[in-house]
């Protein structure tokens, strides 16, 4: 196991405990979307800034195998995902200045880059590690989408009008690193749009450890604060923080629920005879979004 530190703070930060370790090392599943398992690393918050966090982890060459390695599920609730994404690009999309070219980071099968290729940008571009979700997208996208993690030297600096990554950020093991490879990726005014967990939001707050957003994979868990921070300590001007509402199927509901597993069977099988299980609630009960700028 590694010990890591406070992105914001640094080495000196000090934390307290919120929850101590729950998983068995044999079953860690490191995937862009799964079934809660309700598995964590030691959850900590940092007595400074407030960010919590996973300390300690396995080490960051075993994660990004294990998402290498991982496989793409379809699934009903991807759709009410690309609408969701799609539904804030729309809103957020006039802080781009120039619709040149557009990044998406950690991309699965290019389901969102497939849609936003109509909103007139002239290039659109993906980044997934995934070799199964790399290997499930149509083959027109596939020449636009490098199956690798984020690094240097993918492509020249000062290249993309805007860079998206929709539940990655709270993935990331050195959130620095990430956003100022991103950094170096925008062009001047570039836009950074991110969409991720907010760990101040209801679903956290009331489930505690037994809701979604505590999992094996989330080794930073933001809010509006200090997402702000990290954006500002890379050099981004925030444009946009705010909790948003997502679209969410009732059997997608069930699942995700902490429920005794025949009681969640049950409730499924219930939903499907009265054909409820496709109808969708929107609610804001996760999720934020964050909008900055490259100065
Ligand atoms: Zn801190």
């Amino acid at each position: 196991m590694v010990n890591i530190h406070c992105p914001i703070c640094g080495e000196k930060n000090k934390f307290k405990v919120r929850f101590s370790e729950k998983f068995e090392i044999e079953s860690l599943e490191f995937v862009g979307r799964k079934t809660p398992d309700h598995m964590h690393f030691r959850v900590v918050q940092c007595v400074d800034c407030g960010l919590v966090y996973s300390n300690p982890i396995i080490p960051e060459n075993k994660i990004m195998q294990l998402y290498r390695q991982s496989q793409f599920i379809e699934e009903p609730q991807l759709k009410n995902m690309v609408a969701d994404y799609l539904g804030q690009f729309e809103k957020m999309q006039h802080f781009i200045h120039e619709k040149g070219r557009l990044l998406e980071i950690g991309c699965a099968d290019g389901f969102f880059l497939n849609k936003i290729k109509k909103y007139g940008f002239k290039e659109v571009w993906g980044i997934e590690p995934s070799r199964g979700a790399y290997n499930n997208a149509p083959s027109f996208l596939q020449n636009r989408i490098k199956n690798t993690e984020l690094k240097e030297g993918i492509f020249p600096g000062e290249y993309f009008d805007a860079v998206c990554f929709f539940q990655v950020f709270d993935h990331i093991v050195k959130p620095n690193q990430f956003l100022q490879i991103v950094y170096q990726y925008l062009k001047k005014g570039g836009i950074l749009l991110a969409i991720h967990h907010d760990i101040k939001s209801f679903l956290p707050m009331v489930l505690r450890d037994k809701a979604s957003t505590y999992d094996i994979s989330h080794i930073h868990l933001w809010d509006k604060k200090t997402m702000r921070k990290i954006l500002e300590k890379n050099g981004f001007e925030v444009c946009c923080i705010k909790n948003i509402a997502n679209r969410y199927q009732l059997d997608h509901v069930m699942r995700m629920l902490p429920l005794p597993i025949f009681f969640k069977k049950l409730l499924r099988t219930f939903l499907k005879l009265t054909k409820l299980s496709n109808v969708s609630l929107k609610l804001s009960v996760e999720n934020m979004i964050s909008v900055a700028r490259k100065k």
